[in-house]
């Protein structure tokens, strides 16, 4: 396949784009393409629609989507409300009933450009069944996605015997991650200890580490100072992931200045999940609300590496949702004052470059360069800026070489009151 007239971030002019055996062969300027044209290569106009690879969303719960109303709507929209409304559905949840929504999701994920996630399996018990179900998609729907599970205590580690034996069972049948959820604990100590305990299991399977990191306003929540630690004893910085950290917004400016220190040593990743964060945080205030998102601009200055996900979609967490990632990195920009020319263009990094730092997919499995992956979309927007702020359409999806998804661009046409005459609306262009 060529595809033929894509934009490139940062690039003057049109490009060609060689896909052979499933790999990205050549990538050259319009006018130095070699053999578009030639007999039997599927050419593919992406008519100046901006090429990027994949959208990768670092952080998402597939056993919850797509149940928001089941058995009951979340009315307060708090969060102790959705962990017991979701523990009421989960309880009837079987592995048809997972695998009929995950698929759901991957499918509109897939046509929304995400072609990598690292989703959450809850392992609180007391079967492993989410966990089983998602292991078993993760190879199912390769041809679709790639798929990391982690292995998720929604109810924590610490509060019964079984919680650790369940979380070890979990990496020793295949989970990529293990997690934790520190602040859930009844003290702090139990918290410190459980973040040993996910390392201690981690280390022992060879698995990486994504926890359930201070997702509270509790500014005493302070387990991300815990996991970095942990991870620069162990050496295990670029294999944690520290996700939410959403008490990072309340913290004193000297103890976040210290903490910004040992977060950069240790190497580890931030994931925020702008879309939950801003609807689930800020609950227990008064007027005025904190916005409950954690310090994406400052880590991202101090050259730590964030990236963002959709975390909850139609669920009783977070009732609305396409699971795309553009609407999460537009509300992600919104929420952290990150409107600034420069801060807009370089965003799609959240969602593609960091994310794939985040997963840890190496620089052979993932990027828009000759003898990559043929995986990438082309949008309906002729480059960043305008990608972020139309939340353009993914014209055409293609992994492995082949075209996954296409989503025609929408036509509106406006009709002058005066005269009648007809005018093509091109929302895609600004312009500028
Ligand atoms: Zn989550």
């Amino acid at each position: 396949m060529i595809i033929v007239n894509a934009a490139l971030r940062d690039q003057e002019g049109l490009y060609f784009i060689r896909l052979e055996n499933r790999t990205i062969s050549a990538i050259g300027k319009m006018g130095e393409a070699p053999r578009i044209g030639e007999a039997g290569a599927e050419v593919l106009d992406a008519e100046g629609g901006l090429a990027l690879p994949p959208f990768i969303d670092s952080h998402l719960h597939y056993d919850s989507a797509l149940t928001a109303g089941e058995p009951n709507w979340n009315r307060s929209g708090t969060l102790f409300d959705a962990i017991e409304l979701n523990g009421e559905r989960q309880a009837s949840a079987t592995p048809e009933d997972y695998k009929r929504r995950a698929v759901q999701t991957i499918k509109w994920q897939a046509a929304q450009g995400i072609q990598h996630v690292r989703i959450h399996a809850d392992v609180s018990g007391p079967k492993l069944t989410s966990l089983e179900t998602m292991l078993e998609l993760r190879d199912e729907m390769k041809a679709w996605m790639d798929i990391q599970v982690v292995a998720f205590p929604q109810m924590g580690l610490m509060g019964g015997a079984r919680a650790l034996e369940l979380l070890e069972e979990a990496a020793k049948i295949g989970a990529d991650g293990i997690g934790g959820i520190p602040h859930f604990e009844m003290t702090r100590e139990l918290g410190v200890e459980s973040v040993k305990a996910t390392f201690d299991i981690a280390e022992r399977y060879d698995r990486f580490i994504d926890i359930h990191c201070d997702e509270t306003d509790d500014e005493h929540a302070r387990f991300i100072e815990v996991v970095a630690a942990e991870a620069i004893f162990r050496g295990m910085g670029s294999r944690t992931t520290a996700s939410h950290v959403t008490a990072m917004h309340s913290y004193n400016n000297a103890y976040a200045a210290k903490l910004f220190g040992v977060i950069k040593r240790s190497g580890i990743c931030i994931v925020a999940n702008p879309l939950s964060n801003i609807s689930l945080q800020g609950r227990f205030d008064s007027f005025p609300v904190r916005r409950g998102i954690t310090r994406v601009k400052p880590l991202l200055e101090a050259g730590v590496n964030v990236s963002f996900g959709h975390d909850n979609f139609l669920d009783a967490f977070y009732s609305l949702g396409t699971s795309g990632m553009l609407p999460v990195l537009h509300m992600g920009l919104h929420a952290c004052h990150m409107l600034g020319y420069e801060d807009i263009r370089r965003s799609l990094d959240l969602i593609t470059v960091n994310g794939a730092v985040t997963l840890g997919l190496g620089e052979d499995r993932y990027g828009l360069v000759a003898g990559r992956p043929a995986n990438l979309i082309i949008m309906d927007a002729p480059d960043a800026f305008e990608c972020v702020r139309t939340q353009a359409a993914v014209k055409w999806a293609v992994r492995g070489g082949k075209v996954l998804a296409a989503t025609p661009p929408a036509t509106t046409k406006i009709f002058d009151p005066a005269t009648g005459d007809a005018e093509t609306v091109d929302w895609f262009r600004s312009g500028l």
